[in-house]
């Protein structure tokens, strides 16, 4: 089959591969239906040290299941299913808490021998755990929407539920990408009235005021915390959820919280050390919460809303490529042309 890897920093290119198989019992193999490149896919394609066996990329994919293991009871072949991005056996005592990202049994896409959903095909393990069938067809046009249950959404989710967003908090959102869009309506969704979205890429901004902003702040640095200080009467916000992973982007969050507040971060950081001391963090008893989110654990909360209509996340993707489109799309994403790059292999 055909798949997506990466060689190095900024070389993605499109492989044959053999196809994949069953390895366990849990397992099932699917046919990529759609697939995405993420955000966070850009950070290897920044940095990754030359690697001439390549590693699989993407872990954003629907499909349709084609062959189960021996002990798979839930699906069958023909069934279109949602990925999250972590795979998990939905059972274990992490699982259960809902915390599907520390299954003890789990696992990410694209790592440790488990293949990419930039393909043609992939290998799911824990399949029971880790696939949500849908009730639609193959063709149905709600197909984008419901791919950003795989990770986008869920990651907005998240960070909104971390930070405890609610009717009464102030929320700054700060990141105008796909995760930072989806934390806008995922703050929309329960109930936050007020939302600042901080970004700069009008056309982000502009889907993120249809899903729930309320102001934009386009400035950074010192002047944008100044512009959310001033935007909510000197304090600053409730919930800071922070969707993009630099330094820079923490330093803001610290700028923008209010005293007792929440800084929620889904970005992954891209930095390991930060202040947390009493002019930051302590003195204003501040809570720092995030980390990679359990998307699975939100996909039959979200999935409701995304069948009916009701949201349509799936707008985030401004680009439609076949597999060997795929290595174009890593480019416009890098250089900021498209928002989020939608994959029919
Ligand atoms: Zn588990």
């Amino acid at each position: 089959m055909r798949a997506t890897y990466m060689y190095g920093a900024g070389d993605v290119r499109i492989a044959d591969v053999g196809d994949p198989a069953l390895e366990q019992p849990t397992d099932a193999l699917v046919r990529v239906v759609l697939a995405c490149i993420c955000g966070s896919d850009l950070h290897p394609y920044h940095s990754l040290v030359a690697t001439p066996a390549g590693v699989p990329m993407g872990h954003e994919f629907i499909g349709v299941v084609e062959e189960v293991g021996g002990e798979v009871s839930t699906l069958r072949a023909g069934d279109l299913v949602i990925a999250p991005f972590a795979w998990s056996d939905g059972t274990c005592e992490f699982c259960r808490e809902g915390l599907h990202t520390s299954c003890r049994t789990g696992g990410f896409f694209a790592a440790g021998g488990v293949g990419g959903g930039q393909a043609e095909a992939i290998r799911v393990p824990q399949a029971d755990g880790t696939l949500v069938k849908v009730p639609v067809a193959e063709d149905s046009a709600l197909l984008p929407s419901l791919l950003t249950l795989s990770d986008v959404f869920g990651t907005g989710y998240h960070a909104a539920v971390r930070a405890g967003v609610n009717p009464r908090t102030t929320v700054t959102v700060i990141g105008d990408g796909a995760v930072g869009l989806m934390a806008v309506l995922s703050a929309r969704r329960l109930g936050a009235e007020r939302i600042i979205l901080m970004g700069r890429h009008k056309a982000r901004t502009d889907l993120g005021l249809e899903f729930g902003a309320t102001d934009v702040v386009a400035e950074r640095g010192e002047e944008g915390v100044a512009r959310v200080r001033e935007l909510t009467g000197g304090d600053g916000s409730h919930a800071v959820l922070e969707a993009v992973g630099y330094r820079a982007a923490y330093d803001q969050a610290l700028g923008v919280v209010r005293p007792g507040g929440v800084i929620s971060r889904v970005g992954v950081p891209q930095y390991a050390d930060a202040p947390i001391g009493f002019p930051s963090l302590f003195g204003r008893n501040i809570t720092l919460t995030g980390g990679p989110a359990p998307v699975r654990a939100y996909i039959e909360t979200l999935l409701p809303a995304v069948l009916d209509g009701e949201v349509e996340p799936g707008k985030v993707f401004d680009r439609t490529v076949s597999l060997e489109g795929v290595p174009a799309g890593y480019r416009a994403m890098d250089d900021r042309k498209v928002l989020k790059v939608l994959v029919r292999p």
